[in-house]
């Protein structure tokens, strides 16, 4: 990369912290990624850890790309959870164990770098929006399915966060009245169907009454550890004929497929973006499924073909939209 002498050229760095893996990229100004680096949580070693983590890694990927922290411009990071980005703290994240956690202000503290908060799938969404959907398109749904599962709204061309900037939560909407338990206290919720997590849990359900998967070993690994069990572990066993695994990914896509023709039903958006780690793995399984769903559900087959697809950011979008984040705190747009 070309730094002439006298001018200072800044760098972004975007983070995505997830209930299983943290990635971090370092951008130029016009979000050309320059590296990246990707590592595991730890969310079992604590709090502390998750953050040395974070911290661990965004250094990884300023050291490879070359730079020092003085050439970095900004930093922004998307993390699970109630996100205050005002005061910089996340309310709650029971994905990372953290509760009223100032990751601002001890981020600032290891880097000494303006840095910027934002909730993981509203933060995928900016990325997404900015470097992908190119049309601007001004109605537009984000859902990301991972360790959990949420989502993001674009409403009138500008993300929509709503009151406590909780909206777009997606993954709590309650698809069953009797369901099983779900991580916010509430039972039911789309998220034990169609999060990884949930799938895992789901299995080990079945396990226990008498079903059987070459996952067994992994699941119970997970439970201990979780996030064991990866989105490709269940993409490998489907293709090596594990039906449970094949038929709870099965139903997780089918209650995908409803919560998304719900939403289009609700919002009528221009387009529906699905990614995160089980679409990154498993969209050749999820995606038909999931248009079938829509096509029987959606009004908007009335009057055209909703447009529902796979981000082709992948696992990206959430740096990339980091890096947005960043760049907004670095030029004030
Ligand atoms: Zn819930």
């Amino acid at each position: 990369m070309s730094k002439k002498k006298g001018r200072k050229v800044k760098y972004l760095v975007g983070v995505d912290v997830g209930g299983s893996k943290i990635m971090a990229g370092v951008f130029t100004h016009d979000l050309k990624q320059l590296h990246s680096v990707k590592i595991d949580t730890w969310v079992h070693r604590g709090p502390d850890a998750v953050l040395q983590r974070i911290i661990d890694c965004a250094k990884d990927a300023i050291t490879g790309a070359g730079l020092k922290l003085s050439d970095v411009a900004a930093i922004g990071v998307g993390t699970p959870g109630i996100v205050n980005p005002k005061a910089g703290t996340v309310v709650v994240a029971p994905n990372l164990r953290w509760e009223n956690f100032n990751l601002r202000s001890r981020l600032v503290k290891a880097f000494r770098r303006p840095v910027v908060i934002g909730n993981d799938c509203t933060t995928a969404m900016e990325g997404i929006y900015e470097v992908e959907l190119r049309k601007k398109p001004r109605n537009a749904l984000g859902m990301f399915m991972g360790t959990g599962l949420g989502g993001a709204l674009v409403l009138g061309g500008e993300v929509y966060s709503g009151m406590g900037s909780i909206a777009g939560e997606v993954g709590h909407m309650v698809v069953e009245r009797t369901g099983p338990r779900c991580g916010c206290g509430s039972q039911g919720c789309f998220e034990v169907f169609s999060s990884r997590t949930g799938i895992a849990n789901r299995m080990r359900a079945k396990l226990q009454n008498g079903d059987a998967s070459m996952l067994k070993e992994l699941l119970a690994q997970d439970q201990k550890e979780p996030g064991t069990l990866r989105s490709e572990h269940l993409h490998d066993a489907i293709k090596q004929g594990d039906q449970l695994a094949e038929r709870m990914v099965r139903d997780a896509a089918e209650y995908t497929g409803l919560a998304v023709a719900s939403l289009i039903n609700l919002l009528s958006p221009e387009v529906v973006v699905l990614g995160g780690g089980l679409i990154g793995a498993l969209h050749e399984q999820i995606m038909p499924i999931v248009h079938d769903q829509v096509r029987s559900h959606a009004l908007l087959r009335f009057l055209k073909e909703p447009k529902v697809f796979a981000t082709k950011l992948g696992d990206r979008a959430g740096i990339v939209g980091a890096a947005v984040l960043a760049r907004r705190a670095a030029t004030g747009h």
